[in-house]
């Protein structure tokens, strides 16, 4: 048998131009509260969901898809056509991409979804003056958790190291 088994759930743009289909579900959400995912949203934070990379499936609109960087460890993208914003991938992490968690139709969903796990950059968030970080028990990181600034200090060191070609 070689017919495909159904995805786990599938997501997309605003207008409808940029769908994916996801062979997993993510295997965790998390809020970012950093001042580009609130210039992105116009909203205290973005959530996003951490999926393997080779489970997303661009089903259409790919070529739509404009990527971003505003900063040299990470890349986004987004809907040229409505602006929704769709993925974050950071360079030291290729092997798993960032979805938006709004871009997920959630009448697709066929399983149980993780909840919300962590905030991140809430320092960013907390100079708004205009937002308090809910009373809630999600762990609350000023910035990147440190197992995660490890992993990228760790890729900066190897990008940067001479004889790497970028150096
Ligand atoms: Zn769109
Ligand atoms: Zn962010």
């Amino acid at each position: 048998m070689s017919t495909k088994s159904e995805p786990a759930l599938t997501g997309g743009c605003r207008c409808g131009y940029i769908t994916y289909t996801a062979a997993s579900p993510p295997d965790e959400f998390t809020n970012c509260y950093c001042q580009t995912c609130r210039k992105l949203s116009g909203a205290p934070f973005l959530t996003f969901g951490r999926f393997p990379t080779s489970a997303i499936t661009w089903t259409s609109g790919e070529k739509s898809l404009t990527k971003t960087t505003y900063s040299d460890m990470a890349e986004r993208t987004h809907c040229s056509t409505c602006g929704s914003p769709i993925s974050m991938q950071y360079k030291c992490s290729p092997a798993t991409i960032s979805i938006t968690a709004g871009s997920i139709d959630e009448d697709t969903v066929k399983t149980t979804l993780p909840k919300v796990s962590e905030d991140i950059f809430v320092e960013e968030v907390e100079k708004s003056g205009w937002y308090d970080l809910p009373n809630d028990k999600v762990p609350k990181y000023s910035r990147f958790p440190p197992s995660f600034q490890k992993k990228i200090d760790a890729w900066r060191k190897t990008v940067l190291a001479p004889g790497s070609g970028l150096g």
